[in-house]
C-alpha cells in the first residue's frame, strides 16, 4: 500500500463537492454510470483494432448494486479499466479542462452557485458528495497491467495498492456512504434514479440482479416515438446537466447519406459566464458505436455550443482520429447538419418568437461568427440575423427579412450604421438624409459587425450599405422644391474646387450633394477606405494600415455655404477660416477628426478675425 496525496486542485474542489448542496447529490450517480459507460464504448472501440484484449468475451455491461445493511452501492463495468499509472492520472489530478474551470469560477465567487455542480457535472469526484470512502478496484484491458485497488476517504489523499489477481477486466467503484446519504444504498430510490439515465446508454444495465434497461438510441427512432421528457432526459444524460435544452433538433435521411442526429442547444452558455471556449460536445457515432465523443471536425467552430449526437452508418467503423481530420465524407455530413441546423433555427424564430430572442442574446454571436467563417451558409445565416433599427424600438430587434418588407419603393438598398450605442448612433449626422426620405437604418453596435456585414455584402439581391459611406446614391428628395434658394452648378463647382485646392491632400474627393439637409457640410468615409473597426483591428495586429482620406460634401443650400461662396472672392482669408471651422465640425461630428485642437485652433483665429471687422 502506498499514500498519496492529490493534487492541490483537487482537494480544493472536493472541499466544495463535499458542502455541495444535498440536492444536488445524486448527479453523482449519473456521472459514474457515464463514466462506465465511457469505459465500455472506449473498450468497444478497441476491439476493433486490437487482437490482444484481456477477457474479450466478457460481456459489456454495467452492474450495480445497493447494499442497505452495509450503506453501500456498487457500480461496476467490464470496460476499458485503468492501469496504475491511469489511475494516479485520472483519479489524483484534474485532467479534464471543463472541470478546472468550474474550479476557477468556484473561486473566483466565494461562496457563489454551488448549485452549479448539477449544471456543469464535476465527474468522478462528485461521489464525494455521498461518501465517506470510496474504494475503487480495476484492471486494465492490457494482458500484463496488474489489477489495481484505490481508496479515498475524499480529503487528503488515496491509498494505492494490488487488487486481488483474480480481478475480472473493467472497474468495480464500491461507494461507502455517508449516513445521511444512506438513501443511496435503497434500492428503490437509486432505481428511481437510474430510470432518468438508464435508457440512454448504449449497454445493458444489470441492477441488483435485474436487467434494467432496454438498450435503444433515441436518435435512431422514428421521432413520432420520441417523447419530450425523453429528449430532455437524454439531454441531461449527454450533458451532464440538470436545466433542459432550450431547444432541439431530430433530424434523419436516407439519402445522399444515412443519417442520424439530435441536437439540443443548452439554455446556458458557459462561455458568456466565463467557461472559456467550449469543447465540441456533439459525439459522432457509426450505428450506435461511438466513435468520437469530442470531433473536432463535425461541425463549424460557430456551432460549438451544441450537445447532441450524429450518426452515419457510411463512415468506416475503424476510422482513427487522424482520419477524421481529413475526410471528405466527414465535410460533406457536417454540411448537411449545418444546413439543417440553420433551417431549424429559422423554424424557432417563425414559430416560438420568444425562444428565439432567447437564442439571439445567448448565441447570436456565433451565427455572425458563421457568416464570417462559413462562406457556404453565409446567406442562410443572414436569415437568422437581428438587429435594431431606426425603425425598432429601443432594444427590440428586426430581421433582415422584416427590414427588406419594410424598404420603400424607390429604395435600391439595405441602410447600416456601425457604432458604440443605440444612443449614440441616434444622433448621427448620417441619419438626417435617411430619414428625410423614410429610409430605415440598421444599428449595429456590436464588436465585429463590420466584419459580418463585410461579409455578408448582401441580403436578397440588396447591397448592405454603410450609410456614412461616399457611394450612397440616394434618390432626390420627393418634397425637395427645385426653387429653393442654393449655389447654382457653376458655382458649386467654383467652391468645391477652391476647397480641394485649399485643403490640398486631405481629402479624397470635395462635392455638393443632398446627403444632409441642415448642416453645411457632412464628412463622409471615401469609398476605398477601411472602416475605423477593420483598421483598428489591422493595427492591433501589427500592420500598417493606409491613412484614411475622407470625402467632404457641402449642402448647397445651406445659408452658410452660400455666404462662403462668395466671401472666397471678397476675403480669401476669412474663407478660408470659415471652410477650416465647417470642414472640421463635419469631421468632428462624424468621429473622423484626428486632431481636436484644429478645431480649436481654427475657431480661435475665425473669432478673432471676425471681431476685428
Ligand atoms: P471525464 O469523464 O469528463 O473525463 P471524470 O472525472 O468523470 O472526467 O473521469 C476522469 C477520468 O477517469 C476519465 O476520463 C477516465 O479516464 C477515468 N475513469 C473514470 N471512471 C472510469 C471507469 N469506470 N473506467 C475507466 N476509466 C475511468
Ligand atoms: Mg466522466
Amino acid at each position: 500500500m502506498q499514500t498519496h496525496q492529490f493534487q492541490t486542485e483537487v482537494r480544493q474542489l472536493l472541499d466544495i463537492v463535499i458542502h455541495a448542496f444535498y440536492s444536488d447529490r445524486e448527479v453523482f450517480v449519473r456521472e459514474l454510470v457515464s463514466n462506465a459507460s465511457d469505459a465500455l464504448e472506449k473498450l468497444r472501440l478497441r476491439q476493433l483494432t486490437e487482437s490482444g484484449i484481456y477477457q474479450p468475451e466478457r460481456e459489456l455491461r454495467i452492474s450495480i448494486t445497493t447494499d442497505e445493511e452495509a450503506r453501500t452501492l456498487t457500480i461496476a463495468d467490464a470496460g476499458i479499466g485503468m492501469t496504475a499509472d491511469e489511475v494516479v492520472e485520472f483519479l489524483g489530478t484534474i485532467a479534464h479542462s471543463g472541470t478546472k474551470k468550474f474550479l476557477e469560477m468556484m473561486k473566483e465567487n466565494q461562496g457563489g452557485p454551488q448549485d452549479l455542480i448539477g449544471q456543469f457535472g464535476v465527474g468522478f469526484y462528485s461521489v464525494f458528495m455521498a461518501a465517506d470512502k470510496v474504494e475503487v478496484t480495476t484492471r486494465s484491458w492490457q494482458p500484463e497491467a496488474a489489477p489495481v485497488h484505490w481508496v479515498s476517504d475524499g480529503r487528503e489523499g488515496y491509498e494505492l495498492g494490488e487488487a486481488a489477481a483474480d480481478t475480472p477486466r473493467g472497474t468495480s467503484i464500491l461507494i461507502h456512504l455517508k449516513e445521511d446519504a444512506a438513501n443511496f444504498s435503497k434500492a428503490d430510490h437509486v432505481r428511481y434514479i437510474l430510470k432518468k439515465y438508464s435508457n440512454f446508454v448504449g449497454f445493458p444495465i444489470d441492477f441488483n440482479g435485474e436487467h434494467l434497461n432496454t438498450v435503444q438510441a433515441i436518435w435512431m427512432k422514428n421521432k413520432k416515438d420520441v417523447t419530450a421528457e425523453e429528449y430532455e432526459g437524454f439531454y441531461q444524460f449527454i450533458h451532464h446537466t440538470d436545466s433542459k435544452p432550450m431547444s432541439y433538433m431530430h433530424f434523419s435521411a436516407d439519402a445522399p447519406i444515412v443519417l442520424n442526429s439530435v441536437l439540443f442547444v443548452p439554455e446556458e452558455n458557459p462561455e458568456a459566464m466565463g467557461f472559456g471556449r467550449c469543447e465540441p460536445a456533439v459525439s459522432l457515432y457509426c450505428h450506435k458505436v461511438l466513435i468520437d465523443s469530442k470531433p473536432e471536425k463535425l461541425l463549424p467552430e460557430w456551432l460549438r455550443f451544441l450537445a447532441g449526437v450524429v450518426d452515419s452508418e457510411d463512415l468506416p467503423l475503424n476510422i482513427s482520429r487522424e482520419m477524421l481530420q481529413d475526410n471528405s465524407l466527414l465535410r460533406k455530413i457536417s454540411g448537411i447538419i449545418t444546413k439543417r441546423f440553420i433551417k431549424h433555427l429559422e423554424g424557432v424564430a417563425k414559430n416560438d418568437a420568444e425562444t428565439y430572442e432567447k437564442f439571439w442574446a445567448l448565441f447570436g454571436r456565433y451565427m455572425k461568427e458563421g457568416v464570417v467563417t462559413s462562406w457556404e451558409h453565409k446567406d442562410a445565416l443572414g436569415k437568422l440575423l437581428r438587429f435594431q433599427s431606426t425603425f425598432t424600438e429601443d432594444g427590440k430587434l428586426t430581421s433582415l427579412d422584416d427590414y427588406v418588407s419594410r424598404m420603400k419603393e424607390n429604395q435600391k438598398d439595405i441602410y447600416v450604421l456601425y457604432g458604440a450605442s443605440r444612443a449614440q448612433l441616434e444622433n448621427s449626422p448620417y441619419l438626417d438624409a435617411l430619414r428625410a426620405r423614410g429610409f430605415e437604418v440598421l444599428f449595429l453596435t456590436e464588436g465585429g459587425d463590420q466584419f459580418v456585414m463585410d461579409s455578408l455584402m448582401k441580403f436578397a439581391d440588396k447591397d448592405i450599405k454603410a450609410i456614412d459611406r461616399a457611394n450612397l446614391d440616394l434618390p432626390e428628395l420627393e418634397d425637395a422644391q427645385p426653387d429653393r434658394p442654393g449655389l447654382d452648378e457653376a458655382a458649386a463647382t467654383a467652391l468645391t474646387g477652391w476647397v480641394s485646392e485649399t485643403f490640398k491632400d486631405r481629402f479624397s474627393k470635395v462635392t455638393t450633394g443632398n446627403r444632409v439637409t441642415n448642416a453645411p457640410a457632412i464628412a463622409l468615409q471615401g469609398e476605398n477606405d477601411l472602416s475605423p473597426e477593420v483598421k483598428a483591428y489591422f493595427k492591433a495586429m501589427g500592420q500598417d494600415v493606409p491613412e484614411n482620406h475622407p470625402e467632404i460634401e457641402f449642402n448647397p443650400h445651406n445659408p452658410i455655404v452660400m455666404k462662403l461662396a462668395e466671401l472666397r472672392e471678397s476675403d480669401a482669408a476669412l474663407a478660408e477660416l470659415l471652410a477650416g471651422q465647417i470642414i472640421n465640425t463635419a469631421l468632428l461630428r462624424a468621429g473622423m477628426l484626428e486632431d481636436p485642437a484644429a478645431l480649436a485652433d481654427n475657431s480661435q483665429a475665425l473669432l478673432e478675425k471676425l471681431l476685428q471687422k
